[in-house]
């Protein structure tokens, strides 16, 4: 019930043209987007190397259905991939494609993609292609495939363990050597394609990341879930699995301390850093995920505004 308010509330754009004037909703956001210029994104990606976790930026948006819009983000991934770069910073970067075009003009939507690509190659860096709603998963993993022929290593994929479907596809992506990560997948689904139940799609998730830590190409495993992350410690100790071989990823803000306790670890874990104006819907989504957070992030905008008064 919760779950579903806040994911209303996350498609309202008058809410958020309320919202982003408001001071405490901004340090509410803080918590789990790096600002809104490339600077403070680029910064919190310094401060995260500082202690030894990697990041990858993602410019918040998503659906376009103008073509200009499409090109300026394009110009804008462009503009992070370089001052990354020139930050001294892994270059790295997760896109969206619908924030390209991809609902507008496929065609043109694969040409900023190929621009922001050859500059992900001359940095020698990577641009990982997020996975949105179902009704995109073929038309995204085909996409990706036409690219791949050119950009692989530079570029991979995102598969979520809550579609039926994502068992067939991790296999292909196994055989092609494509990069994946692995998520659960933060979209509400119908149960034709989507496993309705969490436990069956935890189930999934782990099966299809023993696969892919056995014979993938350097698996990001995106999830702050401890029962599966000691699943795959386990998994890859069994196996003599080097630690250098995959990666935990975990989303900006959430979970910091088993962020940091896996590094302490000597495992890799790389942090998905949202930045831009647009973080209302995403902040609503993480909100809807764990709703205690609410609660949890109020508590430390108190603790803060009392300590500067
Ligand atoms: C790096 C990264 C990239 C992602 N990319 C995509 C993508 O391309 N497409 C897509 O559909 N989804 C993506 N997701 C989102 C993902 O699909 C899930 O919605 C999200 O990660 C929550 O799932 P979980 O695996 O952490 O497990 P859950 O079962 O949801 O949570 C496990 C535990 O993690 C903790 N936790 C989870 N979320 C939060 C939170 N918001 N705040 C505090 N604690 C929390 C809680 O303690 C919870 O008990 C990505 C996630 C990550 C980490």
């Amino acid at each position: 019930m919760m779950r579903r308010a806040l994911l209303w509330l996350s498609e309202r754009q008058s809410i958020f043209n309320f919202v982003r004037r408001n001071g405490l909703a901004r340090s509410f956001a803080s918590r789990f987007v790096a600002g809104e210029t490339i600077a403070t994104a680029v910064a919190a990606a310094t401060e995260l190397q500082g202690r030894g976790l990697t990041a990858t930026l993602d410019l918040l948006g998503e659906s376009v259905d103008d073509i200009a819009d499409a090109d300026r983000a394009r110009d804008t991934y462009i503009e992070i991939l370089r001052a990354m770069h020139a930050a001294g910073v892994e270059v790295n970067a997760s896109v969206k494609l619908t924030q390209m075009g991809f609902d507008v003009d496929e065609v043109h939507c694969e040409a900023n993609l190929r621009q922001i690509l050859s500059v992900a190659r001359e940095l020698e860096g990577f641009v990982r292609i997020d996975m949105e709603a179902s009704e995109y998963t073929q038309r995204t993993l085909d996409f990706h495939a036409r690219l791949a022929t050119e950009f692989a290593p530079h570029t991979g994929v995102v598969i979520q363990a809550a579609l039926r479907r994502s068992t067939g596809d991790v296999e292909a992506l196994v055989t092609s050597g494509t990069r994946v990560r692995l998520c659960k997948g933060a979209y509400l689904e119908p149960s034709t394609v989507a496993f309705p139940q969490k436990r069956d799609v935890d189930a999934h998730y782990v099966r299809m990341m023993e696969r892919l830590l056995a014979d993938g190409a350097y698996p990001g495993l995106a999830t702050h879930d401890e029962v599966i992350i000691e699943r795959a410690k386990g998994f890859i100790n069994g196996h003599g699995i080097a630690a250098d071989r995959f990666e935990f990823q975990m989303l900006y803000g959430v979970r910091r301390d088993l962020q940091e306790a896996l590094v302490r670890e000597g495992w890799r874990v790389r942090v998905y850093v949202p930045f831009g104006t647009q973080w209302y819907p995403y902040l609503m989504r993480r909100l809807a995920e764990r709703p205690a957070n609410i609660a949890f992030i109020l508590g430390n905008v108190v603790k803060e505004a009392t300590r500067r008064s």
